[in-house]
């Protein structure tokens, strides 16, 4: 069975910037309000017959989506980026040179900010978490840059 949480409604979004390097318009430094919808399919169990607890799988999301909210988001394992400095936050790509405090930055462990690897990324953390809870199948995370368009993708236990 599977349970569905629709990020608009259970408000778990979070609004940041970001750039997608060398794009013709998404090159330079722009933002999102994102919002991120989740499925976690498994077996029923437990004294209340869950999937799993709405309200648990709700409070991991909003805090991963704390984590990213009014930052500006950085791919550390961008090829494109070249780092001088972590803190302050220093880079160039190819002829631009970025300077921003720390504090305004979420550096991730990704090759690009797209929504496609932010879905990947926070449905891989989800699953990490959710199996510490319980016995779970998959768990999707659909990362959505705006109504209409988003990037969706499932994690498995293999
Ligand atoms: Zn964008």
């Amino acid at each position: 069975m599977k349970i569905v949480i629709n990020g608009i409604h259970a408000n778990l979004r979070f609004a940041s910037a970001h750039m997608i390097p060398c794009h013709e318009s998404c090159g330079g430094i722009h933002g999102h309000s994102y919002h991120v919808d989740v499925t976690v399919e498994g077996e029923r169990c437990g004294e209340f017959g869950f999937v799993a607890d709405f309200k648990t799988v709700k409070g991991i999301v909003r805090k991963m989506c704390k984590e990213l909210d009014h930052k500006l988001l950085i791919p550390e394992n961008s090829k494109e980026l070249d780092f001088k400095s972590k803190d302050p936050v220093e880079f160039s790509i190819g002829p631009k040179e970025y300077k921003i405090p720390r504090e305004d930055c979420c550096l991730l462990p990704l090759p690009s900010t797209s929504a496609e690897e932010l879905s990947e990324y926070l449905a891989n953390r989800l699953f990490q978490a959710l199996r510490e809870e319980g016995d779970i199948e998959s768990v999707s995370v659909c990362v959505n840059e705006g109504i209409g368009q988003g990037a969706f993708f499932t994690k498995s236990a293999e």
